[in-house]
């Protein structure tokens, strides 16, 4: 494994980070507080060729490799979970699957316009009685003749009310359970599709998180994604790609958590010395600082395997799972060191609480992937290549 940087890696991140100290950094608290960012964002997003990062040229893609998207996403979380959401599922849970199971005619169609940040791509799993239990979902696909007939109520979708292009898993075959899924792609155009807002989130204030209803929504038989029955394998293979960058993101907060920390350590004096002199505050910031450390590694692994188009379920389930936890206690830590200044949106620091508290429940929440690791563990679980699979990088 080579997890050696190049120049190109280097630029994207210098690149990201400027963005994000000017533009992101200095409006987060007013959009945190306010419940919404300024829209121009995604503009920028899309000028800095952010909304297709590791998507071929040829389908509208910047082309860089998926260590590049990990670098994307840990600079965006830096400055706020929002926009590495954003990013995370408009690519990594959208476009990568179009990408992975799309036909030439849908990515042609679909992909192009979402590589180019000309549309906006979210996924629909999620229902009101089925997050970890995919396969309990209600929604349905009804064959009749030239479409299919879709009904039912996703909800807890990021991008729902900002999206144009949703893929949305429906049962077309319920007696078969998970192999009765089948996934499509549904365009907010479509007559009977409507979004609504959640309101009132713990963390990710300013990020739009809604509830997609579909009322007898003709989604034309062009648009399944993949075969009839493949919808929980392009799901979970879906999850691969934004587990990714849920884990790399994580990182971005357990850096911006040390930054804070070591800064405010140094300022703040208690009994005649820095409180960074105190060997119990030193404690948290070598915790923070490990924490940061062992998470990059555990994102570069991903990010390395992604390269070569391996299969990547074990290795980005336990990124995912391990760098989310890490996230909130390198936050609650950085926080403890801020003392009452911490609990208080003068400073980021309980934002970064709030915000990564999220990240061990989407995406495979914390008990999920401990489940994972221990049937990988106890050999009660093996993964074989899929019938498509992610390209690696370069792309041909
Ligand atoms: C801000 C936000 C954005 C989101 N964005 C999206 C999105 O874009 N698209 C989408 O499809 N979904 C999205 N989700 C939904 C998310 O993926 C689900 O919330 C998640 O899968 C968990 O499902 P649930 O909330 O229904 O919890 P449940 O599945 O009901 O779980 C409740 C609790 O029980 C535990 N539990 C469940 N089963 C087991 C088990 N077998 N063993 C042990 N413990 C178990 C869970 O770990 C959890 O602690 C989002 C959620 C949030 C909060």
């Amino acid at each position: 494994m080579d997890f050696s940087w190049s120049d190109d890696h280097r630029a994207v991140r210098h690149m990201v980070r400027d963005f994000v100290d000017r533009e992101i950094i200095p409006n987060m608290q007013a959009w945190d507080r306010a419940g919404q960012f300024d829209p121009k964002i995604i503009d920028r997003l899309r000028e800095l060729g952010l909304m297709g990062v590791s998507i071929p040229e040829a389908y509208g893609g910047s082309g860089m490799d998926y260590i590049t998207f990990g670098i994307v996403c840990e600079e965006l979380e830096r400055g706020d979970t929002t926009f590495r959401t954003l990013v995370s599922v408009h690519s990594g849970l959208n476009s990568m699957t179009l990408l992975q199971w799309g036909t030439e005619a849908q990515k042609q169609k679909y992909l192009l316009p979402l590589a180019r940040g000309e549309r906006i791509g979210a996924f629909g799993l999620t229902e009101p009685d089925a997050g970890s239990d995919v396969a309990a979902m209600r929604t349905s696909a009804r064959e009749d003749g030239k479409v299919y007939i879709l009904n039912g109520t996703k909800t807890w979708i990021s991008l729902a009310n900002t999206a144009d292009t949703f893929i949305i898993f429906a049962y077309t075959d319920p007696e078969k359970k998970h192999r009765g899924i089948s996934a499509f792609i549904v365009e907010r155009e479509m007559p009977g599709v409507t979004t609504r807002p959640i309101k009132g989130k713990m963390g990710i204030r300013s990020g739009d998180t809604g509830e997609i209803i579909l009322e007898d929504v003709r989604v034309p038989k062009e648009n399944m994604l993949g075969e009839r029955g493949e919808g929980f394998k392009i799901a979970m293979s879906a999850l691969d790609h934004g587990r990714y960058s849920v884990a790399a993101g994580a990182v971005g907060i357990i850096q911006a958590s040390l930054e804070a920390a070591v800064q405010y350590s140094k300022m703040r004096k208690t009994f005649g010395v820095s409180i960074a002199e105190h060997q119990l505050v030193k404690q948290m910031i070598a915790r923070i600082s490990a924490r940061l450390d062992i998470a990059r590694l555990l994102v570069a692994r991903v990010g390395w395997m992604k390269n070569q188009g391996l299969r990547t379920t074990r290795e980005v389930s336990l990124a995912k799972w391990i760098n989310a936890e890490y996230a909130f206690e390198a936050a609650n830590d950085a926080l403890q060191i801020h003392g009452a200044y911490g609990y208080s949106d003068e400073y980021p620091i309980e934002r970064y609480v709030r915000n990564a508290r999220v990240l061990s429940i989407y995406e495979g929440t914390r008990e999920i992937h401990t489940l994972l690791q221990a049937d990988y563990a106890l050999g009660m679980r093996e993964d074989k290549p899929l019938r498509k699979m992610l390209p690696g990088w370069p792309f041909v």
